[in-house]
């Protein structure tokens, strides 16, 4: 067992990272990107509108209700939910595909997404990302700026839900520096990746 498991070309690594938004889930994963390698981001679907700057196919695959529902018909999501009355689902190929190459494959989703994906995955391993205090979540939302009033209050409301689920995930991490939020998940990686039984 020990030798098919340590010389046999493993499967990639289904990485699932949660958190309230304004935790820094982005900047994080994107420091991750630059700095280690075989390991990619999935690109989510959804029905928000995009941000300044924000760029389809890299960001998101910005698309239509309609075709949200329709991908949803076809069986094409490996997760999806409706987040701040917007839908948005991870397309199932992608990753299933990265993964059988062998490459980690991260989904930075919402609470809701991630309790989907571990009925079905839960050898995944599964991080919460978390800004270092109530008062620094409440800045980062507000001087992120591409909110309204009531979308920035829907947002911290949100963001309170989701820290009460923080128990479910099997790591923690506080962004208070990225690169260090960086480094404690990309340790959390390699220790997963040195484990001797999976789940
Ligand atoms: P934002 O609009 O700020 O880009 O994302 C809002 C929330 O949706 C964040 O918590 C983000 O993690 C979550 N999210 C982004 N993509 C997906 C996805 O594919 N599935 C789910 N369930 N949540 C997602």
């Amino acid at each position: 067992i020990i030798v098919t498991k340590f010389y046999q070309k493993e499967k990639g690594l289904l990485i699932v990272i949660s958190g309230p938004s304004g935790a820094g889930k982005g900047t994080v994963c994107k420091e991750l990107l630059n700095n280690y390698d075989n390991l990619l981001v999935s690109i989510s679907a959804t029905t928000r509108d995009p941000r300044p700057g924000e760029v389809d196919g890299e960001n998101y695959y910005f698309i239509n209700k309609e075709n949200f529902l329709d991908m949803i018909g076809n069986n094409q999501f490996l997760e999806y939910a409706k987040v701040y009355d917007n839908y948005y689902g991870t397309p199932s190929k992608q990753v299933l595909d990265l993964m059988d190459q062998g490459t980690d494959v991260i989904l930075e989703i919402d609470i809701q997404g991630a309790s989907q994906v571990r009925a079905n995955y839960p050898e995944g391993i599964y991080i919460f990302v978390v800004p270092p205090s109530i008062n620094e979540l409440k800045k980062r939302i507000t001087e992120r700026g591409t909110e309204n009033k009531t979308q920035m209050d829907k947002r911290l409301d949100c963001a309170y839900d989701e820290i009460r689920n923080a128990n479910k995930y099997s790591y923690i991490v506080i962004n208070d520096k990225v690169d260090i939020a960086a480094k404690q998940i990309a340790a959390i990686i390699t220790a997963e990746k040195c484990r001797s039984v999976r789940l």
